[in-house]
């Protein structure tokens, strides 16, 4: 083998829309949503041939703090899972790179394992399809397939079924960054106290949100934006709603919580609407960082060899 190491880069997501159905005898949602990869990404460096067993996975970067490096680091996990499967040794590097904000709703550490599993296919020349590393990717966690994928993608079940949308344009957006994390499963929890009592259906997307796609109209979008953990994630944390009302006083097109949050992701018309909201968000108190980025991009992709 020539080529001793790769870096793959990743992309964060934001959910379009996220519908979820009532709770099922499982514990789980049935979800379907609308995931687009927008450019805010992490570098994840993969080498081999240390002549040393065993994964060693160290970090960096701007949002690496806390996360941890061992077995229970969906990078790490996502490393095990492609050696046993193709019979390959562990001596692996890894290094991430991290830019994604942790525990934000942007499926950080689900990007992360979509990087080691392109990775790993490249460096040891596995061949195998998109489709093949989306059906392992979905054995690590829900929202691994589309940080593969990539673009803009409608995903079903648990999210984890993607099918590629139909659509044209590039969007802007501006996130607000919160201090701290909140958990997945806690923001369902909430969901499910605050729906009590309630009959829920079955989840979908909306004719508007497939229309606004398909026209590339940004306007339509901001108003087809929708999420039904917005409620759970604002309960949760109600300072969310400040964050939501900045946006729409200077001019958002549409704001939403980005899946379980606490990011909030807003979608401004151009770059000079960018530039006012950011300003205004950061000299508002209310976040603890906003980042612009823009939208869709590519999955999870090889931009190096080593
Ligand atoms: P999602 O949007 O898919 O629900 P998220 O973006 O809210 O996920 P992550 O950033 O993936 O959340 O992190 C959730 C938790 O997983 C973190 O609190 C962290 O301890 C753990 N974790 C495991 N691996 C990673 C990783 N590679 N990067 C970040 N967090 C990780």
């Amino acid at each position: 083998m020539s080529t001793k190491g790769v870096v793959v880069r990743v992309p964060a997501k934001v959910n379009l829309q996220l519908s979820v159905g009532p709770l099922d005898p499982d514990g789980f949602h049935e979800v379907t949503t609308v995931f687009q990869a927008i450019s805010l990404f992490d570098d994840v460096t993969i080498r081999y041939g240390r002549d040393e067993s065993g994964i060693v996975l160290t970090l960096s970067g701007s949002t690496s703090q806390g996360v941890p490096v061992d077995s229970s680091n969906l990078a790490y996990k996502a490393a095990e899972v492609m050696c046993k499967k193709y019979k390959l040794s562990d001596d692996l590097e890894i290094h991430i790179k991290k830019e994604i904000p942790v525990a934000g709703g942007m499926a950080g550490g689900s990007a992360d394992a979509a990087g080691v599993i392109v990775g790993i296919d490249a460096l040891f020349d596995l061949g195998l399809s998109r489709d093949e590393m989306e059906k392992i990717a979905a054995t690590l966690g829900s929202d691994v397939p589309f940080s593969i994928s990539g673009g803009t993608a409608i995903g079903r079940g648990h999210g984890d079924q993607i099918t590629p949308a139909l659509g044209r344009g590039n969007f802007q957006w501006v996130l607000a960054l919160a201090g701290q994390g909140l958990s997945t499963p806690a923001v369902y929890q909430e969901c499910d106290r605050l729906r009590e009592g309630l009959t829920i259906s079955k989840p979908q997307i909306s004719d508007a949100m497939m229309q606004a796609l398909r026209a590339g109209d940004p306007i339509a979008l901001g108003d087809a934006l929708s999420n039904d953990l917005q409620a759970a994630a604002c309960s949760l944390r109600p300072a969310l709603r400040l964050v939501l009302d900045v946006g729409r006083d200077y001019g958002a097109l549409g704001g939403i919580v980005s899946g379980s949050g606490p990011t909030v992701a807003f979608l401004v018309e151009d770059e000079e609407k960018s530039l006012d909201l950011t300003v205004a968000l950061s000299s508002s108190g209310v976040v603890a960082g906003v980042v612009r980025a823009s939208g869709p991009v590519h999955g999870a992709r090889v931009v190096e060899t080593l």
